[in-house]
C-alpha cells in the first residue's frame, strides 16, 4: 500500500516507534484471535479534538510491516482530515490483515468489534476498503463505537456517495484555481479506481459534460461502467503519462511517487484515495514546481467522515450537504494560502489543521 522504502535495520531496532510512519501516535493496538484468525491493528493517532474516528480496511498486505505502516499513515491522515473539516474528532484507523472476499465472516467481524469495544470509545470505527455497511451492522452487535451502520438501523448508511460529492466539490475548486472556471465540461478526466466512490464521481462529472476515462484492475466493472456512463476505458498501469486535464486517484494511495510524478501531464489532481503522495514533502513540492494543482486528499475526501459524524452529532441531510459543499470554499482557500506563502497545498492544509489542534490543546491545558 505504501511505496516508502523501509529501512529494515531501523525496523529491527525500533519496530513500532521507529516505523517510518510513526508520528507521535497516542496508541497502537494489535488484535490477535486464534479462533477466528483475526489479525488487526488499530492506530489511534490523536484524540485532542475528540474520539479517534476512522474506517477499518481489510487488505491482503504483503507483510505485517506494510499493514502497520498503512494503519499509521491512515490514522494520522484522519487526524488532519477531521481537523481541517472542523469536526470535533481525532484521528484513528484500523486494518485487518486478510482477503475481504474469502476470509471475512461475521465471527471475525464480531471479534474485531470486541477489540474496538475494549477501547471504550477512544476509537470509533467505520467502513473503508474491503468493508461494507453490513459489516458495520455486525460490529454494532458487540459495540456502540461504530458508525456507518444501515439507515434501517438508525445509521447514516454507505458514506461513499457523500465522499464522492466532496471530491467533486474539491475537483471543481481546483479547476477554478487552475483553469479560471469550475465548469468541467469538455475537461479530460481520468478516474483511477471506479469502486464505491469512483463510480459516483464518474456520474457527477459525466453529467457535467466532462470527457471521462476510467481505469480499474477489475475489467468486468470497467466494461459495465463504460456502457453505463459512455466512458472511455484505459487498461493497465501505464496511465500516468496520458494527456489529461484532471487525474482523479480513487483506488489506493501513493500513486504519486518517484516513478509516476515525472510522467504526469494532468494540470489538476483531485481524487478520493487517501495518502496519494508517497512522500508528502518531496512529491508535494515537485507537483508545485510542475504547476500541477493538487487538491489535498485529506481535505477533499472528507465527505464520508462528515456523513458518519452526523450519526454521532445527530444532524441531518441538509447539514451534511452544507458541510460537504464547504469543501469547495476550503479548497480555494488552500490554493490561495499556498500561493501567498509559497508552500505546497498539502502543507497549507496541514498547517490550518495543526493550528486547530494546537489551539484546542492550549485551551484544554489553560
Ligand atoms: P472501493 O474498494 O469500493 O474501490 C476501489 C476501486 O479501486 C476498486 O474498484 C478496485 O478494483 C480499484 N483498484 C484497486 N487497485 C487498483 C489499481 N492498482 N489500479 C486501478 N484500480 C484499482 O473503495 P472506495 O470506497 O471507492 O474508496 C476508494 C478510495 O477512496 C480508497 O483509497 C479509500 O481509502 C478512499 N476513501 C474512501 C472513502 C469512502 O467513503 N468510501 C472516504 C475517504 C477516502
Amino acid at each position: 500500500m505504501t511505496s516508502q522504502i523501509i529501512d529494515t535495520e531501523a525496523i529491527k531496532n525500533d519496530p513500532v516507534f521507529g516505523q517510518i510512519s510513526f508520528d507521535g501516535h497516542e496508541q497502537i493496538v494489535f488484535c490477535n484471535d486464534e479462533d477466528t484468525g483475526l489479525k488487526a491493528i488499530i492506530g489511534i493517532h490523536n484524540t485532542v479534538l475528540g474520539p479517534a474516528l476512522g474506517g477499518t480496511r481489510m487488505w491482503t498486505y504483503k507483510s505485517e510491516w506494510d499493514a502497520l505502516n498503512d494503519v499509521l499513515r491512515l490514522s494520522r491522515g484522519m487526524t488532519y482530515k477531521s481537523a481541517i473539516t472542523g469536526l470535533n474528532l481525532g484521528g484513528g484507523k484500523a486494518v485487518i490483515i486478510g482477503d475481504a472476499k474469502t476470509q471475512k465472516n461475521d465471527d471475525l467481524m464480531r471479534r474485531f468489534g470486541q477489540f474496538v469495544d475494549s477501547l471504550s470509545g477512544r476509537y470509533i470505527t467505520a467502513e473503508d476498503v474491503g468493508m461494507e455497511t453490513r459489516d458495520m451492522d455486525v460490529i454494532r452487535e458487540v459495540t456502540p463505537h461504530v458508525t456507518g451502520i444501515s439507515e434501517s438501523k438508525g445509521g447514516s448508511g454507505n458514506p461513499s456517495p457523500v465522499t464522492a460529492y466532496g471530491v467533486y466539490m474539491g475537483m471543481k475548486a481546483a479547476a477554478k484555481h487552475q483553469f479560471g472556471t469550475d465548469n468541467l465540461e469538455g475537461k479530460k478526466v481520468l478516474v483511477q479506481g471506479v469502486g464505491h466512490v469512483g463510480e459516483t464521481l464518474v456520474k457527477y462529472i459525466t453529467d457535467e459534460g466532462a470527457k471521462v476515462i476510467i481505469n480499474d484492475i477489475n475489467e468486468a466493472r470497467l466494461e459495465e461502467l463504460s456502457k453505463k456512463y459512455n466512458a472511455n476505458v484505459v487498461l493497465g498501469n501505464d496511465i500516468y503519462g496520458l494527456d489529461l486535464d484532471i487525474y482523479a486517484p480513487c483506488a489506493l494511495g501513493a500513486t504519486i511517487n518517484d516513478n509516476t510524478i515525472h510522467q504526469l501531464k494532468a494540470k489538476v489532481i483531485a481524487g478520493a484515495a487517501n495518502n496519494q503522495l508517497a512522500d508528502e514533502v518531496k512529491h508535494g513540492k515537485l507537483l508545485k514546481e510542475k504547476g500541477i494543482a493538487y487538491a489535498p486528499d485529506f481535505l477533499i475526501n472528507a465527505g464520508g467522515i462528515i456523513n458518519v459524524y452526523a450519526e454521532l452529532e445527530g444532524y441531518g441531510r441538509d447539514e451534511i450537504v452544507r458541510k460537504t459543499e464547504n469543501i469547495y470554499n476550503t479548497t480555494l482557500e488552500i490554493f490561495k494560502l499556498s500561493e501567498k506563502e509559497n508552500i505546497t497545498t498539502h502543507r497549507a492544509a496541514f498547517n490550518i489543521a495543526q493550528n486547530r489542534i494546537d489551539t484546542r490543546k492550549k485551551e484544554a491545558n489553560s
